[in-house]
């Protein structure tokens, strides 16, 4: 059973010898426990935090640890009474074929639901990032201006979908023209391509009465272009800020915060894990989306393997994927 593994810390990009590819015995299940075979790799912006040793939400992966990943498969040997042989699952699994689980932090998944992609994506992890971020912290409101950024990812592509279905007038950021026209199609009032350049003019040009909530995906340059552009009494929802996750070296501040005194805006970071105990409003809300077709549920799904998972991370700071990328095991 392949897994990879973490041989050394990256300065920046991570590549070829941040990574050891390495060969396990196929694990057997104990009393209570239970073996999963993996089909899906979640490849996730955070999991570049996960490799600095650094103080965060979470300890950093261990040299010489399996590389930390959420997944999904089918359980393929049990000696747990609440998993049985041919359930499909998702968990915090790692990047290996096979893995061994007690059933802690393991969600069953209702594949007549949606598929086991979108369980990792709209109606998994990002999904809910997005349903919380823009409920909770952006607290949007029908009428109000939303801008997206990364707005044709796996979090990006649900909360501009959630936005519209709210009846917000909604703009979104994306990479390149094929994105473009993927997010008009799905009925983005303005798209921004990001590698126009000009962020601050595309933007204000975009939302000529001001921005109510900035959802950010990215950070960087695009950050102090939605300050910028703020309405009164904006709310700016910290997603992430994956322009940065590679930098060797701390980048300059947002230089333009006293925006948020001068439009009395609010600034706030937030992680989906604190939201588990409503993962199930955030699932009922989205799939009822999708149900009536209001809510597109994309993954962009990649073949090679345990083997490709370097390559397949870096795809996520190249913009490779259209809704949520994942790996096929
Ligand atoms: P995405 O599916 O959005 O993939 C990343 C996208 O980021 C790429 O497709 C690319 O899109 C864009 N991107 C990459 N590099 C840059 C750059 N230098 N500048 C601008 N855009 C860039 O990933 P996710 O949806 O999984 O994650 C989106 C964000 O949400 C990340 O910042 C992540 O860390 C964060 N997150 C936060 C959580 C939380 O609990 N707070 C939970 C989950 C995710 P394009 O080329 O089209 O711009």
């Amino acid at each position: 059973s392949q897994e990879v593994r973490l041989a050394q810390r990256p300065q920046g990009r991570p590549d070829a010898s941040t990574w050891q590819l390495a060969t396990a015995e196929v694990p057997e299940p104990g009393p209570g426990e239970f073996v999963v075979r993996v089909e899906l790799v979640s490849l996730d912006p955070a999991m570049r935090g996960w490799l600095n040793d650094a103080r965060s939400y979470i300890p950093p992966v261990g040299i010489g640890e399996v590389m930390r990943a959420f997944a999904a498969g089918e359980v393929v040997a049990s000696q747990n009474e609440d998993f049985a042989v041919g359930d499909a699952v998702s968990g915090t699994f790692g990047v290996r074929e096979h893995a061994l689980s007690d059933g802690e932090g393991v969600t069953k998944l209702d594949l007549g639901v949606a598929p086991m992609a979108t369980w990792l994506g709209a109606l998994g992890m990002p999904g809910m990032t997005a349903y919380f971020g823009l409920e909770d912290v952006g607290r949007a409101q029908p009428g109000e201006t939303v801008l997206v950024s990364a707005a044709a990812g796996a979090v990006g592509s649900v909360v501009a979908q959630l936005a519209k279905a709210k009846g917000c007038r909604v703009i979104g950021v994306a990479g390149g023209p094929d994105k473009v026209a993927w997010l008009r199609e799905l009925g983005l009032d303005e798209v921004i391509d990001r590698k126009e350049g000009d962020l601050l003019r595309q933007v204000r040009r975009a939302a000529p009465d001001g921005v109510d909530v900035y959802f950010d995906n990215v950070g960087g340059e695009l950050l102090d272009a939605a300050l910028a552009s703020l309405a009164r009494g904006a709310r700016i929802a910290i997603c992430g800020a994956i322009s940065t996750y590679n930098d060797e070296t701390l980048a300059e501040g947002p230089r333009r915060y006293m925006a948020l005194l001068v439009f009395r805006a609010r600034m706030q970071g937030f992680l989906v894990m604190d939201y588990l105990d409503r993962y199930p409003e955030g699932i009922a809300a989205i799939s009822r989306l999708i149900q009536q077709d209001r809510l597109v549920a994309t993954e962009t799904v990649l073949e090679g393997g345990v083997a490709g998972f370097p390559d397949a991370l870096l795809g996520l700071f190249d913009g490779v994927n259209t809704g949520k990328l994942l790996l096929k095991v």
